[in-house]
């Protein structure tokens, strides 16, 4: 079902966010049925979650959704957010396809996601990490309209367009996501790109 009064009032909300990325707090993130109808409006595809299992009550999900599909497929359905769904869906839209287009001259058809929600600390420890409230996503890859596929692991080192293409992907990144890790932050990261909707801002690109 459309809404367009709610999308429009998201969309304005957007364009805050953006104007806000010199270090401002982001403003509060879409949530619940408003959400939802965002969701819809952008013909994301997914199904919503009552609650999902954690082994801690710190770690919770506001409008869990299961994600099987944003612009481009998923590899398999991950749970996480709905504002962040949304915020992803967005980034592949506006972002990823055409940045695809330009620098590969294909369409990216699937995301290769490695991780969403993850009742976790950051490495392990007792900082609890973005991934435990469903605000963020650890994206490895993406595959092509022919076939063969884009590797944070093996291509973001490798001179050449599949390069190119991730670190002008992970420098707009920092437009649509608080905080962006790539290889270049840590060993922990040298096979993925994390984007996180969290409160701290880090752009690692
Ligand atoms: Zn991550």
């Amino acid at each position: 079902m459309r809404h367009p009064g709610v999308l429009a009032a998201a969309l304005a909300g957007h364009t805050l966010l953006l104007a806000g990325c010199g270090g401002t707090p982001a403003p509060s993130l879409l949530s619940g049925r408003a959400c939802l109808a965002r969701l819809d409006a952008q013909e994301v595809s997914y199904r919503p979650l009552a609650e999902v299992s954690a082994s801690s009550s710190s770690c919770h999900v506001d409008t869990a959704v299961r994600v099987s599909r944003v612009a481009a497929g998923l590899n398999h359905p991950a749970v996480m957010s709905c504002a962040l769904a949304s915020r992803l869906d967005e980034f592949e839209r506006e972002v990823v396809q055409p940045l695809a287009r330009e620098e590969l001259g294909r369409r990216v058809v699937r995301i290769d996601q490695i991780g969403s929600f993850s009742c976790r600390g950051i490495n392990g420890g007792s900082r609890l990490s973005q991934h435990a409230l469903g605000l963020a996503i650890d994206i490895a890859g993406f595959r092509q309209s022919d076939g063969s596929t884009v590797s944070v692991e093996h291509d973001w080192h490798e001179p050449g367009p599949k390069r190119s293409f991730l670190r002008h992907l992970a420098r707009r990144a920092c437009r649509y996501f608080s905080v962006v890790l790539t290889p270049d932050s840590n060993a922990e990261h040298h096979a993925h790109l994390h984007l996180d909707i969290g409160r701290d801002r880090l752009c690692e690109a």
